[in-house]
């Protein structure tokens, strides 16, 4: 009898600490049969907390046998509320918003420190979508839904898919209108006096560059701006155009800091963070590139922090310059997690945007921008950005390479 009594309780433990450990293997499919009542109750919060009332049969019923036979994820149904007429219509407040949204998603109230974050994300002109995004990819929604037994499912809040075109229609006639919507962004490398790479710019391209985008009459802006803009309706100037370099290289603090802040512009810079020293004897170099570009310096982060104060943009290159779109969907977050953490923990501002490294993404990690707070995954090229139509996880830019000629830069611009 003793044995046996021996042998549940290690069976017990066995069985507890495998539960334990499934949210760590994220496993999608109950291991257990799912009770109606349960999936009842899961379906019924959102009911009373997105709804303020009972469900009708007929409607429970429906989400319940769906989840139940795992034809839908608990992201449908997280999406299928918060973008129902029903809940749209009770135009509620940011507040009110974000109060719904931890109740019928994580089953409690809001932490101080989560709920100031995702307010300032709103206040900043980020959409509710990529907030409701946010909500359903997070790990806490995740293990949430492996309690009742269902799929979890995940939302793409930084597709353009996700931003009504009425919003976007109006925010680019309004807001953007003497190009027609359209912004081009300009993607350059490093910056040498000669250059003798493809992918390197002499410092006459730049100067020729801002030169021609001073006579058309454009203003440098920066993400947040078009953030701001597209999401919230602040206005752009008439002509905006947005400058950025990649990588990081100490050429930009050299050679392209001071030419564009001649021409009163401003750059978004995309940095590899885990390639930035702490000072001049911590230098380091494009290892990422070994064989195949020049060796050259990268950025320390006191000229990272002087641009910064300058009111250049400091956002994500990854933190090694690996591939994000050839990894699983935890490691792309934990790259952008990690270079985010040290951007902002080392200048300040927001990194809220990445550059893909080697123009590499995928759904996966596109799908990881939303849980790490990004509004924007940044493509290599695709020509100017037309707000009308926006792909959030791919924004298009404009190579300027070096045999790349001031008149087919010239012919991207409206
Ligand atoms: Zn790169």
């Amino acid at each position: 009898m003793k044995g046996k009594i021996k042998y549940f309780f290690v069976l017990a433990l066995a069985v507890l600490v495998f539960v334990s450990i499934l949210p760590v293997f994220n496993v999608s499919k109950p291991l257990f049969a799912d009770s109606t009542s349960d999936v009842n109750a899961f379906v019924t919060r959102f009911y009373q907390q997105c709804l303020d009332r009972q469900p009708d049969a007929d409607g429970l019923a429906g989400w319940v046998n769906a989840l139940q036979s795992h034809s839908i994820s608990g992201a449908t149904v997280a999406n299928g509320f918060i973008n129902s007429t029903e809940f749209v219509n009770k135009n509620l407040s940011n507040d009110a918003y974000l109060q719904v949204m931890y109740r019928a998603f994580f089953d409690r109230e809001p932490d101080p420190q989560g709920y100031s974050n995702w307010m300032g994300l709103l206040n900043a002109g980020n959409s509710r979508q990529y907030v409701l995004a946010g909500f359903v990819n997070s790990t806490e929604f995740r293990n949430f839904c492996a309690k009742f037994g269902i799929d979890s499912g995940s939302l793409n809040g930084g597709s353009g898919a996700k931003v009504s075109n009425s919003t976007v229609a109006s925010t680019s006639s309004s807001t953007v209108a003497s190009t027609g919507g359209v912004v081009p962004i300009f993607a350059f490398h490093s910056v040498m006096p000669d250059s003798g790479y493809e992918y390197e710019i002499s410092t006459g391209q730049l100067n020729e560059l801002c030169s021609l985008l001073k006579q058309r009459g454009y203003q440098t802006i920066s993400f947040q701006d078009l953030f701001a803009a597209v999401n919230g309706g602040k206005a752009l100037p008439p002509k905006p155009v947005i400058l950025t370099s990649d990588d990081g290289y100490q050429s930009v603090y050299q050679y392209a800091f001071p030419i564009v802040q001649s021409y009163g512009f401003k750059m978004t810079l995309f940095i590899t963070t885990g390639l930035i020293g702490s000072s001049d004897g911590d230098r380091r170099t494009n290892l990422f590139d070994a064989g195949s570009y020049p060796t050259r310096a990268m950025l320390i982060w006191p000229e990272v922090a002087a641009m910064a104060a300058a009111g250049f943009e400091i956002q994500g290159h990854g933190t090694d310059h690996s591939r994000l779109g050839s990894m699983s969907y935890d490691q792309a977050l934990a790259q952008l997690q990690a270079s985010q953490a040290a951007i902002q923990g080392s200048v300040g501002g927001v990194c809220n945007v990445v550059a893909w490294p080697f123009d590499s993404f995928s759904a996966a990690s596109v799908s990881a921008l939303t849980a790490a707070h990004y509004g924007a995954g940044v493509a290599y090229s695709g020509g100017a950005l037309n707000t009308g139509a926006i792909n959030w996880g791919a924004i298009p830019r404009i190579p300027v390479q070096a045999s790349t000629s001031i008149g087919s830069l010239a012919s991207y611009l409206p």
